[in-house]
Formats: C-alpha cells, sequence, structure tokens
C-alpha cells in the first residue's frame, strides 16, 4: 500500500465542504454559524446532529459520535482511513501524491488500477448484455419470475455473460492484454469466458469495486455442474475478505446499526427489495475474521439467517463463535428446513424480531444435539463458562438447568467490558476540566490564554490530558482525540461557553491543584503554606470578579 503523502491529506481537508458530504446522509438546516439535523447514526425525531463547517466537525447529542471529516466518511461509508482519504479525493477532484516507493510497489500499484478497471468494464458489459441483447430475455424472464424487480437487479448489477470470445476480444481492442483477463480472472486459459453462459453477480469491496464475480447456472447443458461458480482467487479476488452487498447495504447498515447476514446473493437481492437495506451475504456459511472486520466499521450487531441445516454445521458455529469473540452482539434467525430469505420475506421483519441471542441458541442447540444428558450438561457448562456473566448468561442458565433438570455451576465468566466513559459520568472536577477544555478547544486565542497555562497536573482524566496535549502542540490528534473534540466543540456551542466562563473554570482548575498541594504539606512547611495561600486568596478575589 502506498502511503498518502501529508500534503495530499491536507489538501483534500481543506477541498472538501463538510456540509455537502453529511448532506448526502441527513438533511441539514443552518442554525447561526453551525448546521444541525437528525442523526445519520441513530434513529431520532429531533435534530440532535450537529456540524460545524468550519473546523469540518460533527457531534451526536443523542448518540454521542462524533469526529472530523474524515471520520464521518469513514464511519458512513465504512472505509478504513486512506480509502477515506481517497474517497474524498475522488469527489473534489484531488489528484492524490503518494509518498515516494518503489519502482515496483509503484509497477503493482498501476496494475491493480489497471485490473480494477478491466473488472469495472466487465461488469458493465456483462450488464448490458443481460438488459440489451435478445439473448437476455430469458434470464429477465427467470429473474421477474423469482420475484426480482429490474430496479434491484440494476442496483446490485446483475449481468449475463456471453460464453465464447466476445469479452476477451473486446478487452483487447481496449488495450488489455491476455495476461491481463486471466488475472482478473475473466476468461480462462485457454481464453474463454469464465462464467459462459451465467448470471453474474459482481462482488465488490465496500467501496463498490468489483473484484470478482458469483455466477449462477442457468442451462442444463453448462458443463460446469456446481449452481454457483465464483471467480478464481487471484489477484484481486479473495472469497473469505468480502461481504457480499456490503457496498449497497454499508448506510443502512449504519444507520440500523446492524447487519443481517444471509447466505445467497439473491435473498440479498430479495431482501433489499422488501425494504431491509442491511441485508448482505456472507460468501459461505462461516463469517471469517476480515469479512468482520469490514462489518465492525459500521455495526457490533450481527443478525445470522440460516436455513435450518446449515445453521447447526461446525463451520457456521466456528463463525458465530468468531463474531461473539470479536465483540458482536449476535442473534439467529433459524429458518425451517429448504426455505431462504428469499421464499420468506414476508414477515422476514417478525422473524428478525423474534431472533435468538447466540448464548441461547447456542445452549438449546447443544442441549438439543447431545447424546446424552450428560454430554449435554458437559457441553452446556463448557458453553456457559466462556459467556460473560450478567443477566443474559443467568437466564440462559436457568434455562439450562430447567431442560437438564440439573443445576448448573457457573464459573465467575469473563469480566464484561465497561465500554466508553461518556461526558455523563464524569465526577464534578473532571467536568470543569471537560467544560474548560470545550470553550477552547476551537479558539487558539482561548487556548493560549487558559490552557498552555496549565499542566498535565491540572487534569485528572488520562483523555483530557492528552486533549490539553494536543491543543498546545505537544502531540499529535489520534481518533479517540478526534471524537473528543469534536464533542466538546458542540458542547460548547450548545452551552453557549465563552470566554468568560473559560476563565472561571481556568481559575477553578488552578483553585483545586493549589487546594491540593495545601492538603499535601498538612501545615508541615509553614513558608509554602503561607506562598499557597497567598495564592489561593488572589485566585479567589479573581473567581469573584468573574461573577462566580
Ligand atoms: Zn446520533
Amino acid at each position: 500500500m502506498a502511503l498518502i503523502k501529508p500534503s495530499s491529506v491536507e489538501e483534500v481537508k481543506a477541498a472538501a465542504d463538510m456540509v455537502e458530504v453529511v448532506q448526502a446522509r441527513t438533511q441539514l438546516r443552518r442554525v447561526g454559524s453551525r448546521w444541525q439535523g437528525r442523526c445519520p447514526f441513530h434513529e431520532e425525531r429531533t435534530p440532535s446532529f450537529s456540524v460545524n463547517p468550519a473546523d469540518k466537525l460533527f457531534y451526536c447529542f443523542g448518540c454521542q459520535k462524533g469526529g472530523d471529516l474524515i471520520t464521518f466518511v469513514r464511519e458512513t461509508e465504512g472505509l478504513d482511513f486512506a480509502q477515506a482519504i481517497e474517497w474524498l479525493a475522488d469527489r473534489y477532484r484531488i489528484q492524490l501524491e503518494y509518498e515516494e516507493s518503489s519502482p515496483q510497489l509503484e509497477a503493482g500499484r498501476r496494475r491493480r488500477e489497471r485490473l480494477l478497471a478491466l473488472m469495472e468494464q466487465a461488469a458493465t458489459f456483462y450488464g448490458r448484455h443481460l438488459w440489451e441483447t435478445e439473448a437476455g430475455g430469458p434470464v429477465r424472464a427467470y429473474l421477474a419470475e423469482r420475484g426480482l424487480l429490474e430496479e434491484v437487479c440494476r442496483d446490485f448489477r446483475l449481468g449475463l455473460s456471453p460464453g465464447g470470445t466476445v469479452l476477451a476480444e473486446k478487452a483487447r481492442t481496449k488495450g488489455y492484454s491476455q495476461d491481463e483477463l486471466v488475472a482478473a480472472g475473466l476468461v480462462n486459459r485457454r481464453g474463454n469466458d469464465y462464467f459462459a453462459g451465467r448470471l453474474v453477480f459482481p462482488l465488490a469491496d465496500p467501496r463498490g469495486r468489483v473484484l470478482g464475480f458469483g455466477a449462477r447456472r442457468l442451462h442444463e447443458d453448462d458443463p460446469i455442474p456446481a449452481k454457483y461458480v465464483n471467480s478464481p482467487e487471484g489477484e484481486l479476488f479473495r472469497k473469505g475478505s468480502l461481504v457480499y452487498g456490503l457496498d449497497q447495504a454499508r448506510a443502512a447498515v449504519a444507520k440500523e446499526d446492524r447487519a443481517v447476514i444471509v447466505e445467497g446473493y439473491t435473498d440479498v437481492l430479495a431482501l433489499h427489495q422488501a425494504g431491509l437495506g442491511d441485508a448482505v451475504a456472507s460468501m459461505g456459511t462461516a463469517l471469517t475474521q476480515p469479512q468482520l472486520k469490514e462489518l465492525r466499521r459500521l455495526t457490533r450487531r450481527l443478525y445470522l439467517c440460516f436455513d435450518a441445516d446449515a445453521a447447526g454445521q461446525a463451520a457456521t458455529l466456528r463463525g458465530m463463535e468468531l463474531a461473539v469473540a470479536a465483540g458482536f452482539e449476535v442473534r439467529i434467525v433459524a429458518l425451517p428446513p429448504g426455505l431462504d430469505p428469499a421464499d420468506a420475506v414476508e414477515g422476514f421483519g417478525e422473524r428478525l424480531g423474534a431472533a435468538e441471542g447466540y448464548l441461547a441458541y447456542r445452549v438449546r442447540l447443544e442441549i438439543e444435539r447431545a447424546p446424552s444428558k450428560q454430554e449435554a450438561f458437559e457441553q452446556v457448562q463448557s458453553v456457559l463458562g466462556q459467556a460473560p456473566a450478567g443477566p443474559e448468561r443467568e437466564d440462559v442458565a436457568r434455562y439450562a438447568s430447567d431442560r437438564l433438570g440439573v443445576p448448573l455451576r457457573l464459573a465467575a465468566g469473563t469480566r464484561q467490558s465497561l465500554g466508553e466513559v461518556s461526558t455523563r459520568l464524569l465526577d464534578a472536577g473532571e467536568r470543569l476540566e471537560r467544560r474548560l477544555l470545550a470553550a477552547c478547544a476551537t479558539k487558539p486565542e482561548l487556548v493560549e490564554r487558559y490552557i498552555r497555562p496549565l499542566g498535565e497536573r491540572h487534569f485528572d482524566n488520562p483523555l483530557h490530558r492528552r486533549l490539553r496535549a494536543y491543543l498546545v502542540g505537544e502531540a499529535e490528534a489520534d481518533r479517540e482525540v478526534v471524537a473528543a473534540l469534536a464533542e466538546l466543540d458542540a458542547t460548547a456551542e450548545s452551552e453557549h461557553l465563552g470566554e468568560e466562563t473559560a476563565r472561571e473554570l481556568f481559575l477553578r482548575l488552578e483553585e483545586r491543584v493549589v487546594r491540593r498541594e495545601l492538603a499535601e504539606l498538612r501545615g508541615e512547611d509553614m513558608a509554602r503554606t503561607v506562598e499557597l495561600q497567598g495564592v489561593l486568596t488572589k485566585i479567589q478575589d479573581a473567581l469573584q470578579k468573574v461573577g462566580a
């Protein structure tokens, strides 16, 4: 991966219009110097989402999500940092410069770009063949018969491969080599179409770049017996790292804070058509680590839908375990045997509503399939032993005890993480720190006056210390600091924290430090005690002047 030059990153940040980027996700209204609207990250009726267009920051008072322009693009588009910069550069027509890399790396990057362009053209070509040719007629009829409307098929860029050498010849006239066609997985070694005569589903990364295809058998005389064939694993395509449909589902997954994971490509289409925009497919029954990483950028809640046969398979269970271990809240929707989500779109919402939590599902499954009560007991003990302690585990243990007719001994279990500390949980002293940082965060002159004179010892909260260090230029901002800055900025605005408040808070923090030192002295060093009491009196006088 070539690194984007910092100057290019700055150029992109400067060129991008924060309001425009956010407006693509939610309607904003101008209020004073800021913009407000309904939060694109959680469902709400009254707007609590606030955007600072000048400093390009956002913050939601409802769900407490906040950050800068880059964070916003990363979260809503499901991208990493470099991808977010590239995404913005695309939109604002900035030519990115990359750090000097070796000629080999550079050549690799150029080759990858060419292959991606080739895949993009192939997807368009297959799409035209499906929608604009006579040969596509029976396939269009087949899709209609499956209940899939043209709109959703076009959204997901379905296509038809004509077979033979049509695609290869066309690509060659555009300057692509045989080697590139093979590398992209579009033709076989003999130069023939890899997916001859099949219905093709482009498989794209979260940015919508086509990396491969899945192809469904349509004809009895298709020489390949498999119902579905995917692109061969190669330079672009890696089956285990893609989540089918995530490019289409990203926004809905982020907004619903949930991903519904099904098995089949057409299940995804059917559910999208039925209004479940957060449906994606797992490309096989087991979720992989790279897939979970992609999903995690958007949500922590997964609803896994399997037909009853697949649901109990070892690979499926491993995928669930992986997801639970990665911190996802996992719910299982087991469909009756032989029923696909595509056949059951009606009432699918209710099925989701009735989805069973992973722990309950797993324990029930272990009990049902254990050959003896003794083995069931041992399996259940082991599953529950690994689960975090909490009400869910207790409920499930009670259920298992009832089913097995024996009381279960639960180990202490793993500790549940404490989660993020929200502002509301801060003690009074830390609130002072936070409010001072908020009042000054985006005003350099106030930082100079009221933050720079303070030191680390003025701040108890570790995050506040890092914010101080960042504001006075001693440290770089990381993601957590950026998110906190966005929150501070929005808080300052909504609570009208101005210079006067900053001065008062500054004095209060000074006062706290002096009082602490006095307490530590316990009157032992008389000279220092007198000196500090003098300082304290001055601070208190100053506090009276600011009307506190
Ligand atoms: Zn929100």
